[in-house]
């Protein structure tokens, strides 16, 4: 029999294709640690499946001490508490909402299922981050939301953009997806914003395959954030006793995990700190190995924001065309290696564009076509890092 591999050898060079698929190196792999199990059968030994059991608040709780979130209430994915987030800021059509052009879908998605305006900034030059000179260009009085997506880990420039919303009443929401056990100037991503929102996806640095979290740091939405998760009913007050029924007060949907789900995540987050200390040693020896070849110029390494740490996310390169990067993805798979592109800028979508004003974002459109991302994963070894570092230099060598 025949085994079946997840990832297909792409490359189209019939040679390479006959060669041995053990030595490749996947772009991503998920981690399990092996207690994900073992915390599965307690919740199915409970009978209590659906969601809020033990391992959900233990998983709160975790969040809540280890990084001084505010209230935090676990979601069935980051998608779903962006949306949480739009119905918490109570956005209407005609509110407008500043966020990037280069991240995902679920970060616009969001607002503009609440009928908001979406006026796309630029990115920095040196780093996908918002720039906050292209956030001072957008804002207005309809402005109602400035969304910071931490990319790769590394913070935003939090201290402009908090400087330019908070005389003007305006909230940051922090899409933190990629930024858990990250920093910026001591306080963790995705407490700065009135609220701030997480992934557990199977691609992010811990997952219990579909997952996520809101951080409710302005207190003042902390009681909304239950209704709304709960299906816009007082359900969590019910039960606490608050209230003698439980009703339809607001406006909601379905928005918490099965404790199944909770019971990964929290076996996921025994490990965490192991985790989180190899992938930032992963980054650092791309980042030392690449260093050389960056200096020459053909290819440029992220910029690390001031006041941000890294946290292993992700690691990438920009390299000097979008030609360039197509041969560079190719030369790797010849060599058993996935590299991957990124986000393809919103404002230039198949669903945006034509409500697009015109304003050209070049950062966005270079991180688009030119940035690549190198493998990056818990079982990742050095040596592999290595290998992928020796192939990229290769490729120049030529
Ligand atoms: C992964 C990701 C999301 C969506 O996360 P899900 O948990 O898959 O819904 C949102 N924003 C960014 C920046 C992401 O990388």
């Amino acid at each position: 029999m025949v085994e079946e591999t997840t990832y297909p050898p792409y490359s189209q060079n019939a040679i390479f294709m006959r060669m041995s698929q053990e030595d490749r190196i996947f772009f991503n792999r998920p981690y399990v640690n092996g207690r994900e199990t073992r915390n599965i059968e307690q919740v199915l030994a409970s009978r209590k499946l659906s969601g809020d059991g033990v391992f959900t608040v233990q998983c709160q709780e975790f969040f809540e001490n280890s990084y001084g979130f505010g209230k935090t209430l676990l979601t069935t994915s980051c998608t779903d508490a962006l949306e949480m987030a739009s119905l918490l800021l109570e956005i209407q059509p005609g509110d407008e909402v500043i966020l990037p052009s280069y991240t995902f879908v679920s970060t616009a998605n969001a607002f503009a299922l609440r009928g908001a305006t979406l006026k796309f900034a630029d990115s920095c030059s040196g780093n996908p981050n918002i720039d906050p000179a292209s956030v001072e260009q957008l804002m207005s009085k309809k402005t109602r939301a400035v969304v910071a997506v931490h990319y790769g880990g590394f913070a935003c420039n939090m201290g402009e953009l908090l400087q330019l919303t908070d005389s003007n009443g305006i909230h940051i929401v922090e899409d933190a997806a990629h930024a858990i056990d990250s920093y910026y100037h001591g306080r963790a991503l995705g407490s700065i914003g009135s609220l701030g929102t997480m992934s557990f996806h199977e691609t992010k640095n811990i997952t219990a395959g579909e997952c996520g979290l809101i951080a409710v740091n302005d207190a003042s939405m902390q009681r909304r954030a239950e209704i709304i998760r709960e299906k816009g009913t007082n359900r969590k007050a019910f039960f606490r006793g608050e209230t003698d029924r439980y009703s339809w007060v607001d406006l909601g949907s379905s928005f918490l995990p099965s404790e199944i789900t909770a019971a990964v995540l929290a076996a996921q987050l025994e490990t965490l700190s192991e985790i989180q200390t190899k992938r930032v040693l992963l980054w650092n020896r791309y980042h030392a190995n690449l260093k050389s070849l960056a200096e020459t110029g053909v290819i440029s390494l992220p910029e690390i924001p001031d006041g941000a740490t890294v946290n292993g996310h992700l690691f990438y390169i920009v390299c000097r065309s979008l030609d360039e990067r197509s041969e560079m993805i190719s030369h790797l798979n010849k060599y058993h290696i996935d590299a991957v592109f990124h986000y393809l800028s919103l404002h230039s979508s198949p669903y945006f564009r034509k409500q697009h004003n015109g304003h050209l974002l070049p950062n966005s459109d270079k991180f688009m076509e030119r940035l690549l991302r190198l493998p990056m994963y818990y079982e990742l070894s050095m040596a592999d890092v290595d290998r992928v570092c020796e192939c990229i230099s290769r490729y120049y060598k030529r």
